[in-house]
């Protein structure tokens, strides 16, 4: 299947590392005007020597008003990731306010805020758009010490359901992907001990964790065209995981 995103201009955000850095250079690589928002300048700075035709946008997207700063004269933007997260892994019972505050103020709210910024630009444009909110198969399950992360990845699936009805009518559609474990420098914190990581990949019907390109490809679908129809829609990329 040819994908071509020439002509488009796209937003990635948490694009400094992992999912969202590989998501970055696969859309420049398909034809798309891509901007990189991440908070790590080092990273830009790396993102943007591979690959010089990238748009680097640093911001600390937990900040509402620097996030607006930021973000109001980034252009017409046709597709947005919103990719950036955070897991921060703690028992229940030793939780923080901050932990909490952190975790839903990047994972759900700068998704919600970011979101909003660009789909006022695609409804004022009335050239539609197609968003990408990187959800996990733990909006769906419990995992021990992961009480927040889970929480916030089933706010985020809602949010996802209500945006894609809400606007719809502007032809802008928006879809979920929800990865399995992807080893990348999140995941090694909470999956590197061989034995978690063992008893989690037994309980994958594929036998293994996903790999970052796994998500690539299935995001690029949804922000393209070949996914016209698809509208709210959340795809596990989870090797069987939620129906086994
Ligand atoms: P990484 O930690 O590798 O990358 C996350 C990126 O988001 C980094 O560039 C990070 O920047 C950026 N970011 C985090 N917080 C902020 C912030 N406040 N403002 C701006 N940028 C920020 O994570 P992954 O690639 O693994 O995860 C990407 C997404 O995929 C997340 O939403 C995650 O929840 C989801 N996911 C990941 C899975 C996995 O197993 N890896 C499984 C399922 C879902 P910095 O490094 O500077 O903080």
């Amino acid at each position: 299947m040819e994908i071509s995103f020439t002509g488009k201009r796209a937003l990635v955000t948490g694009a400094g590392k992992g999912i969202g850095r590989a998501t970055a250079l696969a859309l420049a690589r398909g034809g798309a005007e891509v901007v990189a928002v991440t908070r790590t300048q080092a990273d830009l700075d790396t993102l943007v020597h591979e690959c010089s035709s990238i748009k680097p946008v640093c911001v600390d997207l937990a900040d509402w008003d620097a996030t607006e700063r930021a973000l109001k004269d980034v252009g017409p933007v046709d597709l947005l990731v919103n990719n950036a997260g955070c897991a921060m892994l703690e028992s229940f019972l030793e939780i923080t306010q901050d932990s909490f505050d952190v975790s839903f103020g990047v994972n759900v709210k700068a998704a919600l805020h970011v979101a909003q910024i660009v789909a006022k630009g695609m409804k004022a444009r009335g050239s539609g758009g197609s968003i990408v909110n990187i959800s996990s198969q733990a909006s769906q399950r419990a995992f021990k010490d992961h009480a927040v992360y889970c929480a916030t990845k089933g706010a985020l699936d809602m949010l996802t359901k209500v945006m894609a009805l809400e606007l719809a009518p502007y032809k802008i559609r928006v879809n979920s992907v929800n990865p399995t474990v992807v080893l990348t420098d999140m995941a090694k914190i909470g999956w590197s001990d061989p034995v978690k990581a063992n008893a989690m990949i037994s309980r994958i019907p594929m036998g293994k964790f996903a790999e970052v390109e796994d998500v690539v490809h299935a995001i690029l679908f949804l922000l393209c065209d070949k996914s016209a129809m698809t509208n709210g829609a959340f795809l596990p990329i989870d090797g069987g995981f939620l129906i086994s």
